[in-house]
């Protein structure tokens, strides 16, 4: 199953741009926050964002499974 992605349009101090889940409660507001696209997992959502901003990175919310799986899915 796939989900939809979106990318914080504004970065951080850091200048990273953080990567979320649409049911993500961090989501940042609307005016905010560009579509990717639907992915199956994170990885991949994080793998198109980094082509629009080089320093994307998932967000410690919603992409945290990255870390805890060696699949990287996200799973609801
Ligand atoms: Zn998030």
């Amino acid at each position: 199953m796939k989900n939809r992605f979106y990318v914080n349009s504004m970065a951080y101090s850091d200048g990273y741009h953080e990567v979320h889940h649409e049911k993500c409660q961090l989501l940042p507001n609307a005016n905010q926050q560009l579509f990717l696209g639907y992915f199956e997992n994170f990885s991949e959502a994080i793998g198109k964002s980094k082509r629009i901003y080089p320093l994307s990175m998932g967000c410690q919310f919603c992409c945290k499974k990255k870390h805890d799986s060696k699949q990287g899915i996200f799973e609801l």
